[in-house]
């Protein structure tokens, strides 16, 4: 009896292990992106912009239930960036810029939520996969923006991605758009 029960628990052990792994890989992956990221870019690290952005990002990451990352938030001055986006392992970048371009505070927080839903369940990781099996090249495998139809990751994607490739990711933002609203309700915003 206590033989089976040992037994049984080792494959579940082994998944733990294996799941924790692939975590901290994700998250090294991410971290060196990251990095590159705040050095190509004139970080703005201080005043009251910064400390709004990890306020509303603290809420959010807080509501995850179950979060397999530690979340990271960064305000970034590219030009070219219109809309936040996100490594995988917890890292987030939000344009300067965005700050002025969102409607209120709920749509700002959407689109971080819509983010950490894409980094939560690692799309990013998930398309390089799929890109890698099928032998396929894709710029924009850990650039994950927010909303379909009009984050630069669907913008991009729409141009340089294959079908198979851009359906999955079509799909991704469906998947993020549903993980996002009870999110934002649990953390105190509106969805709507
Ligand atoms: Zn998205």
């Amino acid at each position: 009896m206590r033989l089976s029960f040992l037994l049984a628990g080792v494959p579940l052990l082994a998944q733990a292990s294996v799941e924790q792994s692939i975590v901290r890989k994700e998250r090294a992956l991410g971290a060196d992106l990251a990095a590159q990221t705040r050095l190509d870019s004139k970080l703005l690290g201080i005043g009251a912009i910064s400390e709004y952005l990890d306020w509303i990002g603290d809420r959010l990451s807080k509501a995850v239930a179950q979060p397999k990352f530690n979340y990271r938030f960064d305000i970034i001055t590219h030009a070219e960036v219109e809309e936040p986006f996100g490594f995988p392992g917890g890292f987030v970048f939000v344009p300067a810029k965005f700050f002025l371009a969102a409607r209120d505070e709920s749509e700002f927080a959407g689109v971080l939520a819509h983010v950490i839903a894409h980094i939560e369940q690692r799309h990013g990781v998930m398309a390089a996969r799929v890109a890698r099996i099928r032998d396929q090249r894709s710029p924009t495998i850990f650039f994950m923006g927010p909303r379909a139809g009009s984050h630069i990751g669907a913008q991009r994607t729409s141009v340089v991605m294959p079908q198979g490739q851009r359906e999955l990711h079509l799909r991704n933002e469906v998947i993020s758009d549903e993980f996002a609203v009870p999110l934002l309700v649990k953390a105190g915003f509106d969805p709507t």
